[in-house]
């Protein structure tokens, strides 16, 4: 199994989030995936940890499609004050890449749910691994973490790589009137924890 090490260390000051983060690259990640390290400011503190995947629809420009900015932005609210670790993977639209996310958007539009959309071009409806996520906590020295998650998928491949989970935080609901069907479709179809 290949191993994943830290490249490089950066700190970048963001907008509208009070502590400044390092920006961390690695060797041995399959995509160019980044962590943004928050430190802990209480010494010993299990690290609060999202394991998110790109959406520039979502967080770019606001899609209304999906939750994906505004659980960005929460994580980011919560890790810098709880001290953690963003994990910021290259899996846009679940693995599938930018332009097949756009058609199965169109699909969605003729009544087939997010998963069936994936289906339907004959591609995987779920492709995301986790695994670099666990190399990647790894290689930051990470091995026990608080997770922010409604999905127990993440919670199972993070064990399964070998990541102590000590506690989950379940992340906010963002309904909006275009997004219901795609919230309902990962509760229904995939146990996501979200109460309507
Ligand atoms: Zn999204």
């Amino acid at each position: 199994m290949k191993m994943v090490t830290v490249r490089q260390r950066v700190d970048i000051p963001l907008q509208d989030v009070p502590v400044t983060p390092d920006f961390v690259s690695f060797e041995g990640v399959l995509k160019e995936h980044i962590a943004l390290v928050f430190p802990s400011p209480v010494a010993g503190t299990t690290p609060l940890v999202r394991v998110h995947s790109e959406c520039i629809t979502g967080e770019v420009f606001g899609s209304q499609l999906c939750d994906c900015g505004p659980q960005l932005r929460e994580a980011l609210a919560l890790i810098a004050r709880q001290g953690g670790v963003l994990l910021y993977l290259r899996q846009e639209g679940r693995g599938i890449g930018l332009y097949a996310k756009l058609q199965a958007y169109s699909l969605q539009k003729q009544g087939l749910d997010t998963f069936e959309a994936n289906r339907h071009l004959n591609l995987p409806e779920d492709s995301r691994s986790f695994e670099d996520a666990a190399k990647m906590l790894d290689a930051l020295g990470i091995n026990k973490i608080r997770l922010l998650t409604n999905n127990p998928d993440k919670q199972a491949q993070l064990e399964q790589y070998g990541i102590e989970i000590e506690d989950i935080v379940p992340t906010g609901v963002y309904l909006n009137p275009h997004n219901r069907r795609y919230l309902e479709a990962k509760v229904k179809l995939r146990d996501h924890k979200i109460a309507f």
